[in-house]
């Protein structure tokens, strides 16, 4: 992004508004799960130093393990004293009172997941979730999700014995259609959690990017991406370009996190004080937070910032 583009979307207090900026531009915005205070302040730093703006979610879980008003709160001082686009997603949300409970505490987008329910299911309760989160509040983004992602941002010793199954465009379309969200999720190669492999790095999630392009082709909305955690650094480029506007990170920030922590811990058995013990965690995790940020922004995509990664 420009930095006329930066200043401009600085000033925006709109999620859907920063995602078209973004899509004009060929980038997505970044989406980092948050379960506690060193998370969430990881992510904010690296949005303040990287200048992009970001997603921050939290799945029911994580919500109720910081407190869904509480999560707002803090968010919302943060966009007051920096003035800088930090939205917040409620994300996998399961059901209706959930998404009623975070869109009244101030999320600016609601992750509707009724996806392991049969399709006319999911497709019922998403509709009546968005039309509920909307009565709400008019300008919040719901999101629907229809394939199989699989569950768990862990990880996982072996994978899957079936591959999840895959969005048809028609599906997509149809569904989009009926329920009326703004953003689709769907299952596109993507998966939730990472496999040992991936976390010492010897393998690599790959995307249908075909797909991801037929989708979009004919959802007519923004997509999300979930599961990016481990996901080849090309395919992130080429989907985003095939039509992803959000990337969903996070068992990659668990695994920094769980890392630096222990490594902290271990440093110094008499140390005590909460905050030597957790500064580097929260540094450790925000450099984890920058790099996907500027990938998902294409700041490595001209040739000499590729040579330079490679
Ligand atoms: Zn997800």
């Amino acid at each position: 992004m420009t930095t006329a583009g930066i200043n401009g979307i600085a000033g925006v207090d709109s999620l859907r508004s920063v995602l078209a900026a973004l899509e004009k531009e060929g980038a997505a915005i970044g989406h980092f799960n948050v379960a506690d205070v060193v998370l969430l302040k990881a992510v904010i730093a690296a949005a303040t130093e990287t200048k992009l703006p970001v997603l921050i979610g939290a799945s029911e879980g994580e919500r109720e393990f910081l407190g869904v008003r509480q999560l707002a709160a803090l968010a919302k001082s943060v966009r007051e004293e920096t003035g800088w686009p930090v939205f917040l997603n409620a994300d996998h949300t399961h059901s209706l009172q959930k998404a009623l409970e975070a869109a009244k505490a101030g999320f600016h987008s609601v992750g509707v997941d009724f996806s392991a329910l049969p399709i006319d299911q999911n497709v019922a309760r998403t509709k009546e979730t968005v039309q509920a989160i909307k009565a709400v509040n008019a300008a919040i983004l719901a999101e629907g999700e229809v394939g199989d992602i699989g569950t768990g941002s862990e990880i996982h010793e072996t994978a899957p014995s079936e591959v999840g199954k895959l969005t048809t465009p028609e599906e997509a379309r149809q569904f989009v259609e009926a329920t009326g969200v703004d953003i689709l999720a769907p299952a596109v190669g993507n998966r939730h959690g990472m496999l040992k492999s991936m976390v010492q790095g010897e393998t690599r999630k790959h995307l249908d990017i075909e797909r991801i392009a037929q989708i979009k082709g004919v959802a007519g909305v923004f997509l999300t991406l979930h599961g990016g955690s481990g996901t080849e650094d090309d395919h992130f480029r080429k989907a985003i370009a095939a039509g992803v506007n959000i990337v969903h990170i996070n068992t990659e920030l668990r695994v920094a996190w769980r890392q630096s922590l222990a490594e902290s811990l271990a440093r110094d058995s008499n140390e005590v004080v909460p905050y030597k013990i957790l500064r580097p965690v929260v540094e450790s995790v925000k450099q984890v937070v920058s790099s996907r940020l500027r990938l998902f922004h294409g700041q490595l995509v001209s040739p000499e910032a590729v040579g330079s990664a490679a």
